[in-house]
């Protein structure tokens, strides 16, 4: 077991692409890791950093207390389980799992119990005898997990393992790791792009864009403070609405004006009174009532079961609203399909997100 620290971390791939910049973070020993982003923003970068596969341009690693940016892999007591688990095809499961630990000469004996006591964890046991071939994409996956477990690592790294699955299998795998996670009670460090994994599996999560890291927080904290607002729209499906407004302010409270409606945001002392801001909404958090502020025009309308994705057009911007069938059925008349029905829609004030227009940075009201 090990905390990881990273301190200024930089990556530089042939003298001109800057992938990874200005990189901290601390993994607490145990703490569940996840870097979550877009395909290209560096994700794999640092976790093959942390592994010893790539070279450290600029700043520090630590495994623990040792520094170990120049530190062989095999010196770091690390395990990593890849999206492409390549298993051996002409070997069972269990030789498949016991490989490292035979070319490491560890005794036979120590091999079994290990290869056995991987097994039970994984709940694959009755598969020991099987090939590669005769399991599912699941169980070839928690066989990859199993040759990791076996190295007892100090650090697991995990760069998109449930990628190759399919969605339902995928939802399956996710449960086995939260389950895993605490029967191995170690760090893990875990890549996705995927923002339900990260959310789900985190304990701390990681958002990264173009090389840089957005924002760092528990699951509720970035997705209920977003920090700017690429966060903002990262995390959260359907995604947050974003609108471009200017805040108006008038006796002691602020609001923002948009599509001719007036939206209350909270009170302050007026001196961020004419900023432009990005007002921030997430479609749950709209709700349609015959009193709202906001006036608006449905144009499509998708059943999602209990719930109703509408898309809305006030003034000139498009917004989205996840209401319960009841509301949708109330206000717009229908469920789905194309509709032009006049509706009115309320943003309450405490789910309202302020973002700096010009840094796109979260902002509170004052
Ligand atoms: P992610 O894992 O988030 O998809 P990567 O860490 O793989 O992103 O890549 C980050 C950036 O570094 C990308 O712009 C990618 O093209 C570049 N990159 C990755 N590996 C190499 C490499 N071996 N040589 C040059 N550029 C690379």
């Amino acid at each position: 077991m090990a905390s990881v620290t990273l301190k200024n971390i930089r990556k530089i791939y042939d003298k001109s692409v800057l992938a990874v910049d200005d990189f901290n973070l601390e993994v607490a020993d145990k703490e569940f890791i996840v870097l979550v982003g877009p395909s290209g923003c560096g994700k794999s970068t640092v976790l093959r950093m942390i592994a010893g596969l790539e070279e450290i341009t600029g700043g520090e690693l630590f495994i623990g207390e040792k520094l170990v940016n120049h530190a062989e892999p095999k010196d770091r007591n690390i395990a990593m389980v890849f999206q492409n688990y390549a298993l051996y095809p002409h070997m069972t499961v269990y030789q498949n799992i016991a490989f490292g630990l035979q070319m490491r000469r560890e005794p036979r004996n120590v091999i079994d119990e290990k290869v056995r006591a991987a097994a039970e964890i994984l709940e694959i046991t009755d598969l020991l005898k099987r090939k590669p071939k005769a399991l599912s994409g699941g169980q070839r996956q928690r066989v990859a997990i199993g040759r990791a477990i076996v190295r007892n690592p100090d650090v697991f790294l995990m760069d998109e393992p449930l990628s190759n699955l399919d969605a339902k299998l995928r939802g399956q795998m996710r449960t086995e790791l939260i389950k895993l996670r605490h029967r191995l009670n170690t760090t893990f460090i875990y890549v996705t792009h995927d923002q339900t994994e990260a959310m789900t599996l985190g304990d701390r999560i990681v958002i990264m864009n173009e090389g840089h890291i957005m924002q760092i927080g528990t699951p509720q904290e970035v997705f209920e403070r977003p920090a700017n607002t690429f966060a903002a729209s990262f995390i959260g499906t359907p995604q947050m609405n974003l609108l471009q407004t200017q805040l108006a302010y008038e006796s002691g409270a602020y609001y923002a004006e948009f599509g001719g409606a007036r939206v209350y945001l909270g009170e302050g002392d007026g001196t961020l009174s004419g900023k432009q801001v990005t007002l921030g909404i997430r479609p749950e958090d709209v709700s349609l009532v015959p009193d709202g502020e906001i006036p608006a025009t449905t144009e499509v309308s998708e059943l999602l079961g209990s719930n109703v994705a509408m898309h809305l057009r006030v003034g000139s911007e498009t917004i989205e609203a996840l209401v319960a069938k009841d509301e949708a059925a109330a206000a717009a008349g229908s469920l789905n399909g194309l509709s032009h029905t006049a509706v009115r829609l309320r943003f309450a004030a405490e789910h309202i997100h302020l973002f700096d227009t010009e840094t796109g940075r979260r902002i509170e009201l004052r």
